[in-house]
């Protein structure tokens, strides 16, 4: 099958032939549809810090996917070949408190899918039948390719009630910005997006109904005027990873404010924990998807009128696959899936 592969400790990434996955009793194979190429993926691509620490290469990257099942593990009973699916990227094992306790996305096991083991990225992929997501009728290969940063958006902005709240996003990559069309579909008042990339900010404007701010123009203060609010927001998603924003978020925050952090920083950075201690913030941080509650609901948004689709900016066949990373890693776009089946 054809494979894009880490298999060089070096920037760039690679179509090769590889075999097709063998699988264990509970597993299933997929044949791979749609993929979603994640900031991950681009951390990957360029071999940051990051991606040398934590990759061994050779390795098929790649975690977002929508398919179709067609080999099932001999003790996999729930699911039929032919079903279109998705599935979670995280497979957790089931020896800790945590897993045993059902509270899977905080099992320390965790193995990452195109991170730790072969990904998607591939004409097939081989995961747990735990991890399949079977995707309805109405919820197509493109939407499919994108549920896992939708998840990660919905998680993050499901963490605290946003009914009638004013609520700042921090980064408007395409989880920032599926997180704000997740906050005005659960109700919130003002939704402003934040970002310093011109062009995220208008798809921000386009794909959802939220206020973009490019924060080096315009400062956070004279927005809030703008907006008639006077205290501050009542909650914070941060989801670029700078320490710039998370900096701006304390800041512009009513007192007992709430944050919910999914942005990863790339290193440690200073903060002014009195601000946070005297004004009684809290900060959450958010990892994932709960499994599988945050699946249950973005379908089920989705399925209520939820609309995330424009915040794919591009569809490229795979072997046009190092187009669609060099627009990633340089912020040109918003999300860009790539297609298997051509
Ligand atoms: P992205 O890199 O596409 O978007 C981040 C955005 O932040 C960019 O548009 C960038 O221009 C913007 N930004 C940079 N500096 C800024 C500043 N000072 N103020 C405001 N915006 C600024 O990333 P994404 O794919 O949308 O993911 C969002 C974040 O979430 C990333 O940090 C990513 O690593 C992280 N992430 C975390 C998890 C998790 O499980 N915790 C999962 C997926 C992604
Ligand atoms: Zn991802």
């Amino acid at each position: 099958m054809k494979a894009l592969v880490k298999s060089q400790a070096a920037r760039g990434l690679w179509l090769e032939d590889a075999p097709v996955p063998e699988f264990g009793p509970e597993d299933v194979l997929i044949k791979v549809h749609k993929t979603g190429v994640c900031g991950t993926d681009g951390h990957i691509y360029k071999w940051d810090e990051w991606a040398q620490r934590t990759i061994k290469v050779p390795m098929i990257i790649g975690h977002e996917y929508a398919g179709e099942i067609v080999a099932l593990g001999e003790r996999v009973r729930t699911l039929r070949v032919g079903q279109r699916v998705s599935g979670e990227g995280h497979v957790v094992g089931m020896r800790s408190r945590a897993s045993r306790s059902g509270h899977y996305h905080l099992d320390p096991e965790t193995q990452g899918v195109g991170v730790n083991r072969p990904g998607a990225f591939a004409e097939f992929v081989r995961v747990p039948a735990f991890n399949v997501i079977p995707l309805p009728d109405d919820i197509d290969d493109d939407l499919g390719a994108i549920l896992d940063p939708l998840g990660n958006a919905v998680h993050t902005a499901l963490t605290y009630n946003l009914v009638g709240e004013d609520v700042l996003i921090t980064g408007a990559g395409p989880i920032g910005i599926m997180a704000g069309a997740v906050a005005r579909h659960v109700g919130a008042r003002h939704i402003v997006i934040t970002d310093i990339n011109a062009h995220r900010l208008q798809l921000a404007a386009q794909v959802a109904d939220i206020t973009p701010v490019n924060t080096s123009e315009e400062d956070l203060k004279s927005v809030m005027g703008r907006l008639k609010m006077t205290e501050g927001f009542d909650v914070g998603l941060e989801m670029s990873g700078a320490p710039a924003a998370f900096v701006q978020m304390v800041d512009h925050l009513v007192m007992g404010g709430r944050i919910a952090m999914l942005g990863i920083p790339t290193q440690p950075f200073p903060v002014d924990w009195s601000k946070i201690v005297f004004r009684m913030l809290t900060v959450k941080g958010i990892y994932g998807r709960e499994m599988f509650e945050t699946w249950h609901k973005m379908i089920a948004m989705l399925q209520s009128g939820l609309q995330v689709r424009n915040v794919i900016t591009h569809h490229l066949p795979y072997s046009d696959y190092l187009t669609g990373f060099e627009m990633l890693v340089k912020g040109e776009c918003g999300k860009v899936v790539l297609d298997w089946t051509v």
